[in-house]
């Protein structure tokens, strides 16, 4: 894989959007990429579950991809209230976010658990998209890098290449809270993901799409899309209107 991957911009829905409104904002965004042609990015929208299939038809054609917010580790069985990844593939979506810091937080999710839905991913022939970043403690402390570092070593799945998982590093207090890490704190930990990919992963490592999340928007993009090893981006609050979303995707160009 090259060292220099195609970048990825994934909006993350979470648990926004009426069926109306998620199909106008699909078929914006798809609009969008119909309109900019074939470009150098990958672009990626991620909707609640009950709407992937809604969605899929919405982007069909676009070069607009589907993915969903997390998936359960089995293939089926009693699991009330979950999704698993073939569920989701079934949908259309070729991608899936897992360990998201408010899947952590709100179902405590531990990086062993995320390591299984990553694998989970795979098993469905998905791309895996592993979320891992400190709290504001943790950076206040100095451990930010530690954490990072432990996270991955938890998280990924050994089996992980450059072609089936993505990493998104979101430090907790930059989402959804306006604050946005600087770019020297970025490309510090972006630095250090890529060394122990490259570590564990060899040549895959260099591949492998590291994507920054946390208030990323138009007038931040271009800042950060140009740290080195910054190769997209997760996008919560600015992917819920094209309008916001669509600059994103081209600062990642
Ligand atoms: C996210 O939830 O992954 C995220 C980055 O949200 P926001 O862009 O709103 O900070």
């Amino acid at each position: 894989m090259s060292a220099n991957p195609r970048p990825l911009v994934a909006g993350n829905w979470k648990m926004n959007s009426l069926r109306a409104d998620a199909n106008a904002l699909a078929a914006g965004v798809a609009a969008k990429h119909k309109a900019a042609g074939e470009i150098a990015c990958d672009v990626l929208v991620c909707p609640p579950f009950h709407l992937l299939t809604e969605v899929s038809a919405a982007v069909a054609g676009s070069g607009v991809q589907l993915g969903a917010q997390t998936c359960h580790t089995g293939v089926s069985g009693a699991h009330t209230g979950d999704v698993s990844a073939e569920m989701i593939a079934d949908c259309g979506a070729t991608y899936v976010i897992v360990g998201h810091s408010e899947r952590r937080a709100d179902h405590g999710e531990d990086d062993a658990t995320v390591k299984a839905r990553a694998e989970a991913a795979h098993r469905a022939s998905l791309n895996a998209i592993v979320c891992i970043g400190e709290t504001e403690g943790e950076r206040d402390a100095g451990n930010a890098l530690n954490v990072v570092e432990s996270q991955l070593a938890g998280s990924m799945p050994d089996a992980a290449t450059a072609a089936n998982t993505v990493v998104a590093y979101e430090p907790v207090w930059a989402i959804g809270t306006g604050r946005t890490a600087n770019t020297d704190e970025i490309k510090e930990v972006h630095d250090h993901i890529r060394k122990i990919l490259v570590a564990r992963f060899g040549d895959d490592g260099n591949g492998m799409r590291i994507l920054y999340g946390g208030s990323m928007k138009a007038e931040n993009a271009d800042g950060i899309m140009a740290v080195e090893n910054v190769n997209g981006g997760l996008i919560g609050g600015a992917a819920l209107k094209a309008e916001t979303f669509w600059p994103i995707v081209e600062a990642a160009l």
